[in-house]
């Protein structure tokens, strides 16, 4: 991607490299005619595609959802964060959604905490089911529209184990059922892994195992003493975790989806096995665009439970950082690029939201001139457009948000200059709303016993009374209660401001 800058005050249009018409006499503005389509980098294919879903404007998507035996960690996050900025760009270009994620319920290592605990399979993953939900409102990512539980599933899973065995896809052995990954020649196309000398596959019934070499998986792993079991067709056992996200994916979406997501170590050999056992399944093409993360690093590293390098949104909230310095910089980075997490970098995010707010309460209390000034109308629009286009581009954020700042950059110039009008504030506030759509992180956290607005004005008037009456203490006191209660008042040209810190 180039940009062009054209002859307007820093309007900027959008070069995509594919047509452009000259425009004017000067012959120095170049204007992109051609709308870019919202465009996915799918690792199938491994290109940039155009987003089209099959049916129109219903987007059928799946998320691989966590494994409840910990509290998640903010790399998980970051690739839950991701699928939020999907789904937001998503709607915001009309689409509807049908987004299903499950949650991994029973597994190798939840049964082992369970079992170490002495709990209940449920009572072991219930508090970190509901720990997930609460961290996934405050870092605001949208619930999707079917949250479903593998354990709510098993009988699913078992009859499309039948059916795999009817189509000579599996084998048995002491009580275990087993994927042969022989008997499905494209097995390795997705992870592009070189299969030579391993599609034979030895058997493997863990559900984690190692990355770099293709085996014949688990289907059903039959009990072990002291474990839990499901009584089925099968034999006494339980699934293995590959097939709970095929046979969820498919009941609720169809037999082809249009969108699947997850962190780029799933892709082999999770969503390998996904799509092995679903195509040879149905004979039909299982996902048209997997769409991966890449991960949040720390220090050169993968963030993961078993590295220990890990922190919890609540570890975060702990040393004093807000949930929307962590929600601002999981985005802002394009999802393909790794990430490295510090300390540094979330109080760089806490300022761009400051500078943010900022802006938006400068938009709001401004006593701007009468008219309109039809430069600024287009250098909003121009802003508009590139943020879109930032989007589209595969959801490259950084570029959305560097439409973001260069426009506040511009229109506080403006507003300083008097070049900013009243009939400009309308464009520039409807920017905002169309930046908080998928960012969302112009409203500040209110706690339960925040005041409301209406409570802060009558304070801030009394303040302004008090001051009027010289009466600086009472107007100081005023001041000081509300800092407390985390309101930071700011006396302007313009009169009083306050903000929520
Ligand atoms: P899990 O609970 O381990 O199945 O992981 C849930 C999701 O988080 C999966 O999509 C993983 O690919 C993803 N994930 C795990 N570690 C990281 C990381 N450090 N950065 C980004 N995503 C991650
Ligand atoms: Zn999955």
């Amino acid at each position: 991607m180039r940009r062009v800058q054209t002859s307007g005050p820093g309007a900027r249009f959008r070069a995509d490299g594919l047509k452009f018409k000259r425009d004017g006499a000067q012959g120095v503005n170049y204007v992109v005619y051609r709308h870019m389509p919202l465009r996915f980098y799918n690792t199938y294919s491994q290109r940039l595609e155009q987003f089209q879903p099959q049916d129109g404007r219903r987007v059928r998507m799946y998320t691989c959802g966590p494994t409840v035996y910990h509290y998640v960690h903010i790399g998980n996050f970051r690739t839950f964060a991701f699928q939020d900025v999907l789904r937001r760009t998503l709607r915001a270009r009309g689409f509807e959604l049908d987004h299903v994620m499950n949650i991994t319920d029973v597994e190798d290592k939840i049964i082992r905490g369970a079992m170490e605990r002495g709990l209940s399979l449920d009572d072991y993953t219930r508090q970190y089911t509901e720990a997930f939900l609460e961290d996934s409102a405050n870092l605001r990512l949208e619930q999707p529209e079917r949250l479903v539980f593998a354990t709510h599933h098993i009988g699913d899973m078992v009859r499309m184990i039948e059916g795999l065995s009817e189509k000579q896809h599996t084998y048995s052995s002491e009580g275990s059922v087993y994927f042969r990954i022989g008997s499905f020649p494209e097995y390795g196309r997705l992870s592009k892994i070189n299969l030579a000398g391993n599609i034979a596959g030895a058997r493997v019934d863990v559900d984690e195992y190692e990355k770099d070499d293709a085996r014949d998986f688990v289907l059903w792993k039959a009990r072990k003493p002291g474990e839990p079991g499901w009584d089925s067709s099968l034999g006494c056992g339980r699934p293995g975790w590959h097939i709970e996200c095929s046979v969820m994916a498919m009941k609720y979406l169809g037999e082809t989806i249009d969108i699947h997501t997850g962190g780029v170590d799933l892709v082999f050999p999770h969503h390998e096995n996904e799509i092995a056992q679903s195509e040879a399944y149905t004979g039909k093409r299982f996902v048209r665009y997997w769409l991966h993360a890449e991960h949040l690093m720390v220090e050169g590293q993968k963030m993961s439970k078993s590295l220990g390098n890990f922190f919890t949104l609540r570890d975060i909230i702990e040393r004093g950082y807000s949930p929307d310095a962590i929600r601002y910089l999981l985005i802002s980075a394009p999802y393909r690029k790794q990430l490295n997490f510090t300390f540094d970098g979330l109080k760089a995010a806490a300022t761009s939201i400051e500078r943010l707010r900022n802006f938006m309460l400068r938009l709001n209390n401004a006593r701007l001139g009468a008219g309109a000034n039809p430069e600024f109308e287009a250098r909003t629009d121009t802003a508009r457009r590139d943020f879109d286009a930032g989007l589209d581009d595969d959801l490259n954020t950084a570029d959305a948000l560097a439409a973001v700042f260069e426009y506040i950059r511009d229109a506080n110039t403006a507003m300083d200059t008097g070049a900013f009008r009243e009939g400009n504030l309308a464009g520039a506030q409807a920017f905002l709303q169309q930046f908080d759509a998928v960012f969302d992180v112009l409203k500040p956290l209110v706690r339960e016993d925040a005041l409301s607005d209406a409570e802060i004005e009558a304070r801030v008037a009394d303040r302004t009374a008090a001051k009027k009456a010289k009466d600086f203490a009472r107007a100081d006191a005023i001041r000081a209660e509300l800092l407390q209660q985390g309101i930071v008042l700011e006396d302007t040209r313009d009169g009083v401001r306050w903000k929520r810190k």
